[in-house]
């Protein structure tokens, strides 16, 4: 079995309401995204397939074939459109990023030939994208940052184990990084809103929980968090979803760039190894 991806992008607007609440409501639930004028995003849509090698061509499906198909149905429905008003689906149902990807994950499966529908993601912006493979669950991902600096040293080792492991990042002083966070929720969306969380309430969570403790901190010196703890990336994202997650119900998973080429990932359980 083999999986490619093909990206395809587009421009829509959306106003996320109900007619039935009162403006007050939509707004206390919508917040910025209820206007009922609409505001618009520029998304990029990564489609994933699998599917067996043609021993004869060398591929498994030509990648001119999925953008005719998702590019074809992507630029008729949805590119250059206010979603609620000039499509059907999306009259009645909430233009979510969560409800788009279901939306399109059940028109393009059917139309895909000698290969099969694996993966969507749509991005809605840089920070925030919606994820949706075989099961019902759709999974999004938001993006958050901070700056800190930490020193990556153990107590359990000796000082000399310590810079042979470490190296220039055992400097007692310590150093520093650009951190990005990734928080993955999971879960069906809600049959009235589309949302499988309140966006608003998880940026909040995840500044007061995380990013306010360690954002422009010493993680060694400033932090209760990593007290006895080698503050490396695997220990961050481990500390961080344990900080998150009895405020997260339906958490899943965090991301932590260290740097743009180092990136950890923790779903939750760890096996420690001795
Ligand atoms: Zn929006
Ligand atoms: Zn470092």
């Amino acid at each position: 079995m083999l999986y490619l991806s093909r990206r395809i992008d587009f421009s829509a607007m959306h106003s996320y309401r109900i007619a039935t609440w009162s403006e007050k409501k939509n707004q206390q639930i919508f917040g910025l995204c209820s206007n009922i004028n609409g505001h618009g995003h520029d998304y990029k849509l990564e489609v994933m397939v699998k599917g067996n090698l043609n021993q004869k061509s060398g591929i498994v499906v030509n990648t001119v074939d999925i953008k005719q198909i998702v590019g074809g149905l992507v630029e008729k429905e949805l590119d250059g459109k206010f979603l609620n008003k000039e499509h059907p689906f999306f009259m009645t149902h909430i233009p979510t990023t969560e409800n788009i990807v279901g939306y399109l994950w059940e028109a393009i499966a059917p139309q895909l030939k000698g290969c099969t529908l694996h993966q969507l993601r749509l991005h809605e912006n840089p920070y925030l994208y919606a994820e949706k493979g075989e099961e019902d669950m759709v999974t999004l991902s938001r993006k958050y940052h901070f700056s800190s600096a930490h020193r990556l040293h153990s107590d359990q080792l000796s000082d000399e184990e310590n810079v042979k492991l470490f190296g220039k990042c055992n400097n007692p002083n310590g150093h520093g990084h650009n951190y990005y966070l990734d928080v993955f929720v999971k879960g069906i969306p809600d049959q009235v809103t589309g949302m499988i969380v309140d966006l608003a309430e998880l940026d909040e969570i995840v500044e007061n929980v995380v990013l306010n403790k360690f954002d422009h901190k010493h993680l060694n010196l400033d932090t209760n968090e990593f007290e006895g703890l080698n503050p490396t990336s695997e220990v961050m994202a481990k500390v961080i979803y344990d900080m998150l997650s009895p405020h997260i119900s339906n958490l899943y998973k965090i991301g932590l760039w260290e740097t743009e080429k180092n990136y950890f990932e923790y779903l939750g359980t760890e096996e420690v190894s001795v």
